[in-house]
């Protein structure tokens, strides 16, 4: 035993060359598509309409879905890898992927057959949009504390309730949204609330104020307002009153991606500063010469690599179904995004003034990479896991 992991065998991070032809096809249209308009994102804080629609021709909206349910299959790692790439260039681009992830994950996971060719498979072939509306002002950590609420009548559900911080709200087609449909129990604080899919005409339903947040330029998210909103019994997406389980189990899934948005931003601005540090003279020598720029870009490359690794080995464990990955998606995601923020900051450093320089495009990662730490589970929140994770898995105890 390889505590906690059962055996070595566990370490092993199963890449292929397919995974290195299809990094190397997305990388073309990153490097055509996607790099030369990151200003143009930046100053009106939209990805155009054409590259969006590329992105769906290309099928990476389908990525991590079966092909059953019209997506190009590949789990885990291949999204990771996509996920990687864009960011590298656009990473808000990568969030409008991922959210449309978060609507198709939990159905995936949980719903019934006719959810996922009716949902899933518009949203994989790119021809729709999804959104995750969970957060609440009541607090996005304290899933279990959801005020939202969702009354039974006449084979309907009606909800009630506001959401928060939802990206791509404004455009989804779908919605999964939580509600408490029952009180929670004593016992079972978490008990008592149902996911539920919502399509956008539905009466009610309102997309409310956009937040403007640091970084993600491109993909602001939405407040989601639920008035009297009344749902079919049939759109309930797994148990009903089991809701946070459908909810922290899409977030095991979903937060490898975080982690290789993150990669994708640590790659992208150590390329920059490897670049610059090359470049730049002062006192008669290179940047590079200097020994307390060798060191930065040292530090840099290897936290860079421990996150990738890190990242790699999550998803290799997801897609081979092995309950691990829990803990391994949490350790990549706090490593990885913790990484992205403090290798863009050092990559803002070694460009000097040009680095707090909006138009040299360095500082808009180190802005990213901030939001990377706080959704999907704050880094707080992935700490908590790692501990609770490596306990029940190492002493079969819960805490
Ligand atoms: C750009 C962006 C996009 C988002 N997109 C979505 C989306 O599409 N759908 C969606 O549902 N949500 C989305 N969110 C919400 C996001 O998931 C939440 O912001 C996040 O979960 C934190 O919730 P909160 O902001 O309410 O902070 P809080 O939960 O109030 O936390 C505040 C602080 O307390 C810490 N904390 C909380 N609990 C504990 C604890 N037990 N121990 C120690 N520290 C703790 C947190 O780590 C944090 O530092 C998005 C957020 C952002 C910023």
């Amino acid at each position: 035993m390889v505590f906690p992991f059962m055996s070595v065998e566990d370490f092993k991070i199963n890449l292929s060359e397919e995974h290195e032809i299809f990094r190397k096809s997305v990388r073309e249209f990153v490097e055509s598509k996607l790099m030369p308009i990151w200003q143009e994102v930046e100053q009106t804080n939209k990805i155009p309409e054409e590259v969006l629609k590329e992105a769906a021709e290309l099928g990476f909206f389908g990525v991590g879905i079966p092909e059953e349910y019209g997506g190009q299959g590949g789990g885990q790692l291949l999204t990771a890898i996509l996920t990687e790439e864009v960011s590298r260039a656009i990473p808000s681009l990568a969030v409008t992927i991922g959210v449309n992830h978060l609507f198709a994950v939990p159905v995936l996971l949980y719903g019934t057959e006719e959810q996922k060719r009716k949902y899933v498979t518009p949203i994989a072939r790119g021809e729709a949009r999804g959104a995750h509306a969970n957060t609440e002002p009541s607090g996005g950590s304290d899933v279990a504390g959801i005020q939202s609420k969702a009354r039974k009548e006449n084979g309907h559900y009606v909800i009630n309730g506001r959401k928060v911080f939802i990206s791509g709200a404004a455009d989804a087609d779908y919605l999964v949204v939580s509600a408490r449909t029952s009180p929670p129990r004593e016992d079972k604080r978490w008990w008592g609330i149902t996911v539920f899919i919502v399509e956008k005409d539905t009466p009610g339903l309102k997309i409310g104020q956009q937040f403007r947040v640091m970084g993600m330029r491109g993909e602001q998210p939405y407040e989601v307002v639920l008035e009297d909103v009344r749902v079919p019994e049939e759109n309930i997406v797994g148990p009903i009153n089991e809701g946070f389980k459908v909810i922290v189990s899409t977030y095991d899934h979903t937060r490898i991606g975080i982690a290789a948005q993150a990669v994708g931003i640590a790659q992208a601005t150590f390329e920059k500063a490897l670049n610059y540090a090359l470049q730049r003279e002062l006192f008669g020598q290179r940047l590079i010469e200097f020994e307390m720029i060798i060191e930065k870009l040292a530090d840099m490359y290897m936290k860079l690599e421990a996150a990738r690794l890190l990242t790699y080995w999550a998803a290799s464990l997801a897609d081979e179904g092995k309950r691990e990955f829990i803990v391994a998606a949490s350790l990549a995601k706090a490593f990885a995004t913790e990484t992205a923020e403090w290798v863009a900051r050092q990559a803002i450093q070694i460009h000097g003034g040009y680095g707090v320089d909006v138009e040299t495009g360095v500082e808009r990662y180190l802005r990213d990479a901030i939001i990377t730490t706080i959704y999907e589970g704050t880094n707080e929140i992935q700490r908590l896991t790692i501990v609770r994770q490596l306990v029940r898995q190492a002493f079969g105890l819960k805490i």
